[in-house]
């Protein structure tokens, strides 16, 4: 599913496309997609016609689209949307939720399996508040995250996966980033100390920086905004490479389900941790993985719709 570097890909596309045009007409919009915030279709079709795009932002694996007259389009991708810049003669796409039409160039959201997500925010504070920091942030730090995490016993994969906590980041970028960090991905987050922290950190930034180079990662419906597929899956480590050889050491690259989520590692280089994962001077009950999305869209996350 898109994460950071791909959303990241296709902002960086609209942005340098799609600025400052207007748009003539909401052709095709499906309801049952509008998901986001307090607005239904109707409003959100008339809200949009006639604006001016002036911003075009993202805030974890959100997309935000900033309109002259105020306010933001959200759209959040799911696990197979495609948003695309399409001439408007172009045949519609199979599973095409939303069609915004800005005179010679129409932007399409196609998303097949429909756990993409768009709604309409007057403010935008609302998402900032339920999201974590963003990893590219220079507030993003090993103090940060120590400090989040510290009286966490839940296993650290699952944590980075925890919006709340780091936005953007997800199944492919995390297990990257455990394997460059040689933290196994069961690791309880309170065994962890503030130097293994700021590694994470620096390496969660390196997985993230990388994957835009190559303009994100396709195993399957990932496209770009132009419509064509990331390059990064030629340059994963771990992610997708069971039993492969492990790049570092040459052990086979193993799998194993933590919280839910397939998680790919090296045995050898991120073996599990001797150090005790519980501590008596806590008793944290319950310290399972909330994700910040379930609050903003009435559960609608991709929480129980995994397929890796
Ligand atoms: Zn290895």
């Amino acid at each position: 599913m898109p994460e950071l570097p791909e959303v990241e890909t296709i902002r960086r596309h609209l942005e340098t496309r799609m600025l400052g045009r207007r748009v003539t007409d909401v052709p095709h919009l499906d309801a049952r997609m509008v998901k986001l915030g307090e607005t239904d279709g109707p409003t959100l079709k008339h809200r949009l016609t006639g604006q001016s795009l002036i911003a075009m932002d993202r805030r974890g694996k959100y997309l935000l689209l900033g309109w002259q007259e105020g306010g933001w389009l959200v759209i959040h991708l799911g696990m197979s949307g495609r948003l695309t810049m399409q001439a408007p003669d172009e045949v519609l796409r199979p599973h095409t939720h939303l069609v915004v039409a800005f005179g010679d160039m129409d932007l399409r959201l196609s998303d097949p399996r429909r756990f993409g997500r768009i709604g309409w925010l007057d403010h935008r504070a609302s998402l900032d508040r339920r999201l974590g920091q963003e990893p590219l942030d220079r507030r993003f730090t090993g103090a940060y995250l120590y400090g989040r995490l510290v009286a966490r016993r839940a296993p650290i994969k699952a944590l980075l996966l925890d919006q709340a906590v780091v936005a953007g980041l997800g199944n492919i970028y995390a297990d990257e980033a455990l394997f460059l960090s040689q933290i196994h991905p069961r690791t309880a987050a309170e065994t962890l100390s503030r130097d293994d922290m700021g590694r994470l950190v620096r390496n969660i930034r390196r997985v993230l920086r990388n994957g835009i180079q190559h303009r994100g990662t396709t195993f399957s419906d990932y496209v770009d905004a132009l419509g064509r597929q990331g390059e990064h899956q030629a340059h994963l480590n771990v992610y997708g490479r069971a039993g492969k050889p492990c790049p570092r050491c040459g052990a086979p690259v193993a799998t194993e389900v933590v919280q839910g989520r397939t998680s790919h590692f090296c045995p050898q280089c991120q073996p599990e941790s001797s150090r005790p994962v519980e501590r008596q001077t806590r008793e944290i009950r319950g310290d399972t993985v909330k994700h910040a999305e379930d609050q903003l869209d009435g559960g609608q996350s991709e929480r129980g719709q995994r397929s890796r």
